[in-house]
């Protein structure tokens, strides 16, 4: 996972981030904790509407039935301060003691609610040493399950970075011809994001022939040659929310053998959105696409799952596993992307973005799937 482009916008309104703290208050209040102590940056931009990456420095919002407190470092003060909603901001400049802040924060607080799977050992120790913390309870599964279904409002930035995937990929496909490097065509898709008024939701991935058949190899300085599949998976960002889809091209004429596992995989595809609703296990969208290429012989060739959550990260709930039980909600957005790769050949791989509804879903990103024809001159 790529560190992202679109770190630095307000993610939310502090309308919205109220009753977002106010629904971790209520799964506080039947539990023995005092406070929350939240430390993944993407936890306290869903909770507050304030995003910044602090890398190893402290940045905490500790959460208490009647306030909040957000501790930043101070280069992050004066934006915290306009973003920050309901909580209020205190701040430590290298040299000084963070921890002080954070005892203030969490005073009285033997027992607190910790993301566990974001806390480093490390931190959890000094929490103990350092603010009194006796007890720690997982409050990460409650975050993540607050997160996975999405207001009207985030489905709407969803949309909106959705368009512009849509916009930049159609654009690049008309600009991409042999010879161009997959380094040059991922700078020339990422620029085009820029000027459609998105940001990176990741760095793209442009893979041309056997590239293309190792699903998460970067750009290299490959040149793309006759016969070649193209693969490019991308997505902009808008308001911190993302989009993710990859589309196919070919250089020249495709061959029937480019032809056929294409539209295997497109048929793949058809299968897994159509069998999308709510109320269903989540895993039974990865099996509708896998019977298709099982069926097809190619099994052994699709070995990850149909798809994962998305909103503010790339990767979230709901996760489309294979035998995935967890039951699919309306609101929940996630990929679909089944793929069949040939090592030493080229693989192929289509991914829309669904946000479930009652009966069915509606895809996001809207774009031709089709396989694109990349002229060779
Ligand atoms: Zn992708
Ligand atoms: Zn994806």
């Amino acid at each position: 996972m790529g560190r992202t482009a679109s770190a630095s916008q307000a993610l939310s309104s502090s309308t919205a981030a109220t009753t977002r703290l106010d629904d971790l208050r209520r799964w506080m209040a039947g539990r023995p904790v005092g406070a929350a102590y939240i430390t993944h940056p993407v936890s306290i931009a869903y909770l507050t509407g304030f995003y910044a990456e602090p890398f190893e420095r402290l940045m905490a919002l500790a959460v208490r039935p009647d306030s909040a407190t957000l501790i930043v470092p101070a280069i992050e003060h004066q934006k915290a301060s306009a973003h920050s909603g309901q909580a209020d901001v205190v701040s430590w400049r290298d040299g000084e003691d963070a921890y002080a802040l954070v005892r203030e924060a969490l005073a009285g607080c033997a027992e607190v609610a910790v993301e566990k799977e974001h806390l480093s050992v490390h931190s959890a120790e000094l929490l103990a040493s350092r603010a009194g913390v006796r007890e720690m309870v997982d409050a990460g599964p409650e975050v993540r399950r607050l997160r996975r279904t999405k207001s009207d409002g985030e489905i709407e930035r969803l949309q909106r970075a959705a368009a512009i995937t849509d916009s930049a990929g159609d654009e690049v496909f008309a600009r991409l011809r042999a010879g161009q490097t997959e380094l040059e065509v991922a700078l020339m898709l990422g620029a085009l994001i820029g000027e459609l008024g998105g940001s990176l939701s990741f760095e793209s991935l442009v893979q041309s022939g056997p590239n293309s058949a190792l699903p998460h190899i970067r750009p290299t300085s490959r040149r793309l040659a006759a016969g070649d599949f193209v693969l490019i998976d991308f997505g902009a960002a808008f308001d911190g929310y993302k989009a993710d889809s990859t589309r196919m091209g070919v250089v020249g004429e495709p061959s029937a053998k480019h032809s056929e596992i294409h539209q295997l995989v497109l048929d793949a595809h058809d299968a897994a959105i159509a069998s999308v609703r709510a109320g269903i296990p989540a895993g039974d969208v990865d099996a509708a696409a896998r019977r298709v290429i099982d069926t097809a012989g190619y099994g052994d060739r699709f070995f990850h799952r149909v798809g994962h959550g998305i909103g503010l990260e790339e990767h979230e709930d709901p996760s489309a596993d294979p035998g995935s039980t967890m039951t699919l909600e309306a609101g929940m957005v996630f990929t679909i992307e089944p793929g069949i790769y040939i090592p030493g050949w080229g693989g192929v791989r289509i991914e829309d973005d669904v946000v479930v509804e009652e009966g069915g879903c509606r895809v996001l990103t809207k774009s031709d799937r089709s396989l694109r024809l990349i002229r060779e001159s």
